[in-house]
């Protein structure tokens, strides 16, 4: 695999929201709650309509083997389970929820101390999954059994305009390190490097100022993407995972900033995961900004509250490099939605694909070493087990070659419907 001699360097159009405080979100009047915002299996309601819940409260039930518990972002009547959009364009099932304003809360019971077994019983309870946006359930994640020596915390942030994490380390260091003390005793790690890039000066001084016995930060060249798991642990420890491999194979277990500040509110203030800090950004935002938003909150809310321009060329939930375009402001926020952002045509060039010249740029620009034009060409052929012998399977979803082709070819979406299909038919 080429340990990232590759990647992109896209203007990184941070400057619109990383100076702005993280504020606060007023609660919508309804929230209509995902029950899948993790990989795995949707969680099963444990409410009816008509019953009223309270902020806090526990709504959906992880379901058996990888799943995450849901849980109540604001007090109110339940109205139902009810289908409703999600930022693929599929219907899923959601819990809507009607705000009475009560604001009326539980949280979950805290203790001084903890054993690693009751840290991963908190962190699986509060329904606490990877918010850099795979969302993976944590306490699975973090239960290695003693195979990890280090916990890497993923502060690179190297999407373009997300500022979200970067702000968190800013104004919730203190938080962050004891979220970072308990994260490394549920999964059993001596040491933590922090990785965050160079180009988050404040961040980087703040969190060193604050790092303690056994954590360090590390200072990462400013590359996209420094943030993506392999790249981000050779990086920051000079371990290579194999591959197909998963971190705990080099010795590490990998946590995004915002889900390390999770598990502290989650062990230190008995609050479950039903609100995230999100970025709204782009030259189509009026006001970009950093906030706390409920899980369930419809995007058109946050695009009124920050001034937003519904006809933007372009609406992407998550970054530009590997987000999900938007095309119903009636999709609502989830555990793993870090931005929301309103691109003009300036910011996005429409694309229309001509031949490939095969200048190479594809396999150059591959953090993964792959031939992405060979992948497309084999997919195009539905010769899958060529795909395969190219490495389609080792995609990370990053974008870096479509970013650089010239001919402007949806390289990406080539390479990982490839990658699909090869999981799917099991090639
Ligand atoms: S999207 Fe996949 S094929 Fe394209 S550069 Fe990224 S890892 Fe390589
Ligand atoms: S970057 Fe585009 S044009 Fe160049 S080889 Fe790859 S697919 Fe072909």
């Amino acid at each position: 695999m080429a340990i990232f001699g590759s990647g992109v360097h896209p203007k990184d159009c941070k400057s619109l929201s990383s100076g702005v405080p993280i504020g606060r979100m007023a609660d919508p009047q309804k929230v209509w709650v995902p029950l899948s915002q993790h990989i795995g299996k949707p969680a099963i309601p444990v409410v009816s309509a008509g019953e009223r819940v309270l902020r806090g409260q526990l709504i959906a039930k992880k379901a058996e083997g990888i799943s995450a518990n849901i849980y109540s972002p604001i007090a109110g009547t339940v109205q139902g389970v009810v289908g409703h959009i999600t930022a693929s364009g599929k219907k899923r099932d959601h819990i809507l929820i009607e705000n009475d304003f009560t604001d009326e809360g539980i949280d979950l019971p805290v203790r001084e101390e903890w054993t690693q077994e009751q840290l991963l019983a908190r962190i699986e309870e509060a329904g606490i999954v990877g918010m850099g946006g795979a969302g993976f359930p944590t306490a699975i994640k973090f239960d290695v059994k003693g195979k990890a020596d280090v916990l890497v915390v993923n502060g690179a942030e190297c999407e373009p305009y997300i500022t979200c994490d970067d702000r968190i380390m800013i104004e919730y260091g203190s938080e962050l390190m004891q979220g970072v003390r308990y994260c490394m005793q549920a999964c059993g790690a001596k040491y933590a490097v922090i990785g965050i890039e160079k180009n988050k000066p404040e961040a980087i001084s703040a969190i060193t100022a604050l790092a303690g016995k056994g954590i360090r930060v590390c200072r990462l060249r400013t590359r996209y993407p420094q943030g993506a798991e392999k790249q981000l642990v050779y990086g920051c420890t000079g371990r290579v995972i194999p591959e197909g491999k998963l971190p705990v194979e080099a010795g590490v277990v990998v946590a995004n900033v915002h889900t390390v500040l999770s598990v502290y509110r989650a062990v230190a203030l008995g609050k479950p995961c039903y609100e995230r800090v999100m970025t709204v950004s782009g030259k189509g935002v009026r006001e970009p900004a950093n906030l706390w938003v409920k899980n369930g909150t419809p995007l058109r809310e946050i695009a009124k509250l920050c001034g937003a321009d519904e006809g933007s060329a372009r609406i992407v939930c998550g970054g530009p490099m590997m987000g999900e375009a938007v095309f119903s402001l009636k999709v609502c926020t989830a555990k793993t939605t870090s931005s929301l952002l309103f691109l003009d045509a300036t910011e996005c060039e429409e694309k229309s694909a001509s031949a490939c010249i095969g200048c190479g740029k594809c396999v150059q620009a591959c953090p993964m070493g792959l031939s992405p034009t060979f992948i497309e060409e084999a997919l195009f052929r539905k010769d899958y087990a060529e795909a395969k012998r190219y490495g389609a399977s080792a995609c990370i979803g990053c974008g870096c070659c479509s970013y650089v082709c010239p001919a402007k070819r949806f390289l990406t979406q080539s390479v990982r419907l490839a990658k699909k299909i090869i999981a799917e038919r099991k090639v």
